[in-house]
C-alpha cells in the first residue's frame, strides 16, 4: 500500500492554488497530437480539483527540447486539446520563461476552479533537469499545495518533479500524488509485490544493459521470464550459439550466464526464443528466413519464429498475472512485427491481469487494437521500468508520508 498523500487528503480546496505535475508528454506530427492518452489519463485528478474550486495550475514537460525553447515543442496543442476534454477553458501561459511575470499575473487572475496550462518546463533546461533551486521555488511559488501525477516523468529526480515539493514543504503546503499516480503504483505494485500466480514477465526490446535490474529483481518475484527481442542474442551468445550480425552485448555475455543460473537455481522457467525470422540486411523489405538452429555469419535476427510465438502463448495460457515491457523484434518494421502481434494477442486472449510496461509494447498493443483487452498499459515507459527494477520512484518518494 502506498503511504503517501494523495489528491483526497487536500482538503478545504477551494480557492486554494494547486500545482499539478502532469506528463503532457503527447506524440506531435507537425503540430497536431497523434496520441491523447496521457492528457486523458490526467482526467481524474484535474476534475477532482476543478470541482473542489481549487484553482488548478499545471505544468508538464514535452519532448526533449535539446535545443532551447521553440513553438514546435510549445505545450499550447495541449492546452487546447485539454479545454475540449474538460469543456471549459484552458488558460495557457505561452512565455517560455515557464514561471516569472506571465505566469504570476495569469494565476493571480484566476477564480476558484479555473485552470492555467505552464510552458513547458523543459524550456528551462538544466534548471529543470538538474533540479535547480530556482526554478523549483518560482514554481511553489505560484501555488499553496504541489500534486505531482506525472507517472511517465516520476522517475526523473527534475524540479518540477521533486525540487519544487521542499519549498512548497517549508510554505506549509501538501505535496500529494494524483489518482494517475496511485493507479500506476497500484497495478504495477500489486503485480511485483503480490501477484496472483502463476506471475509471467515478458522482456523484449534492444538491449540486455537497459533492463539488466529488471531481469534480475524479477527473477525473484516470477514464475516464468519470457526474453525475447533484440536482448535474446545477448543470451543466445553466451550460451555458444552462432547469433551472425544480431544485435549483442559482449559486456553482458557473464552477467547473461549469471541470470541463466540464477534462474536454474530459483526454479524459475527462463524461456528463449525457440526460432528466429532472420535477414541480412536491417530493412523491413529484406528478404527473411526462419531459423532454429544456428544463423549463418552474415544473418540477424530480427524477430522471434512462429514456433517461438506458440512456445510463448502456451506459457501464458494459464497465468494469472502477466507483465510485459519491450517487443520481441523489430516492430516498426511490419515484416518483422508478428512476434510483438503474436504476444499482443494472447495477453488478449488470457483471463489475467496484464499489464503493459509502457513505452513500444503500449504503442504495439494500442496499434493492434487489443488496449481495452488488458487490464492495465502503463502511461510510463521508463518509469514502469524502474519500478520493476524495484527501484523508489524519486516523484513518489518526494510527495509527503500520510499521518
Ligand atoms: P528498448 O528501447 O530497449 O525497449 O527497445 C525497443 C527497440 O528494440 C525497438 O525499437 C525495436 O525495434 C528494437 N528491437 C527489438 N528486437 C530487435 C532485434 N531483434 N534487433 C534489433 N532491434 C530490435
Amino acid at each position: 500500500m502506498l503511504n503517501k498523500k494523495t489528491v483526497d487528503d487536500l482538503k478545504n480546496l477551494k480557492g486554494r492554488r494547486v500545482l499539478v505535475r502532469c506528463d503532457f508528454n503527447v506524440p506531435l506530427q507537425d503540430g497536431v497530437i497523434t496520441d491523447d492518452t496521457r492528457i486523458t489519463a490526467a482526467l481524474p485528478t484535474i476534475n477532482k480539483l476543478i470541482s473542489e474550486g481549487a484553482k488548478v495550475i499545471l505544468c508538464s514537460h514535452l519532448g526533449k527540447v535539446k535545443d532551447g525553447p521553440n513553438e514546435k515543442e510549445s505545450l499550447a496543442p495541449v492546452a487546447k486539446r485539454l479545454s475540449e476534454k474538460l469543456g471549459k477553458e484552458v488558460v495557457f501561459v505561452s512565455d517560455y520563461n515557464v514561471t516569472g511575470e506571465a505566469a504570476t499575473k495569469a494565476v493571480e487572475e484566476m477564480k476558484e476552479g479555473d485552470v492555467v496550462l505552464l510552458q513547458n518546463t523543459r524550456f528551462r533546461g538544466k534548471e529543470e533537469t538538474k533540479n535547480g533551486e530556482e526554478f523549483s521555488k518560482e514554481l511553489a511559488d505560484l501555488a499553496d499545495d504541489y500534486v505531482c501525477d506525472a507517472f511517465g516523468s516520476s522517475h526523473r529526480a527534475h524540479a518540477s518533479v521533486v525540487g519544487v515539493t521542499k519549498y512548497i514543504t517549508e510554505k506549509g503546503g501538501t505535496n500529494a500524488v494524483g489518482y494517475l499516480m496511485e493507479k500506476e503504483i497500484a497495478f504495477l505494485g500489486n503485480a511485483v509485490e503480490d501477484p496472483v500466480r502463476p506471475f509471467v514477465a515478458i522482456l523484449g526490446g534492444s538491449k540486455v544493459s537497459t533492463k539488466i535490474s529488471v531481469i534480475n529483481n524479477l527473477l525473484d518475484k516470477v514464475d516464468t521470464l519470457i526474453i525475447g527481442g533484440g536482448m535474446a542474442y545477448t543470451f543466445f551468445k553466451a550460451q555458444g550459439k552462432e547469433i551472425g550480425t544480431s544485435l549483442v552485448e559482449d559486456d553482458y555475455l557473464d552477467y547473461a550466464n549469471e541470470m541463466l543460473k540464477k534462474a536454474e537455481e530459483k526454479g524459475v522457467r527462463l524461456l528463449l526464443p525457440v526460432d528466429t525470422v532472420v535477414a541480412k540486411e536491417f530493412s523491413n523489405d529484406a528478404p527473411s528466413r526462419v531459423v532454429e538452429g544456428s544463423m549463418e555469419p552474415d544473418e540477424m535476427g530480427l524477430d522471434i519464429g512462429p514456433k517461438s510465438c506458440e512456445l510463448f502463448a502456451q506459457a501464458v495460457a494459464d497465468a494469472k498475472t502477466v507483465v510485459w515491457n519491450g517487443p520481441m523484434g523489430v516492430f516498426e518494421f511490419p515484416n518483422f512485427a508478428h512476434g510483438t502481434a503474436a504476444i499482443a494477442e494472447a495477453l488478449a486472449k488470457i483471463d489475467a491481469t496484464t499489464i503493459i510496461g509502457g513505452g513500444d509494447s503500449a504503442a504495439a498493443v494500442n496499434n493492434l487494437g487489443y488496449g481495452d483487452k488488458m487490464t492495465h498499459i502503463s502511461t510510463g515507459g521508463g518509469a514502469s521500468l524502474e519500478f520493476l527494477e524495484g527501484k523508489e520512484l524519486p516523484g513518489v518518494a518526494a510527495a509527503d508520508e500520510r499521518d
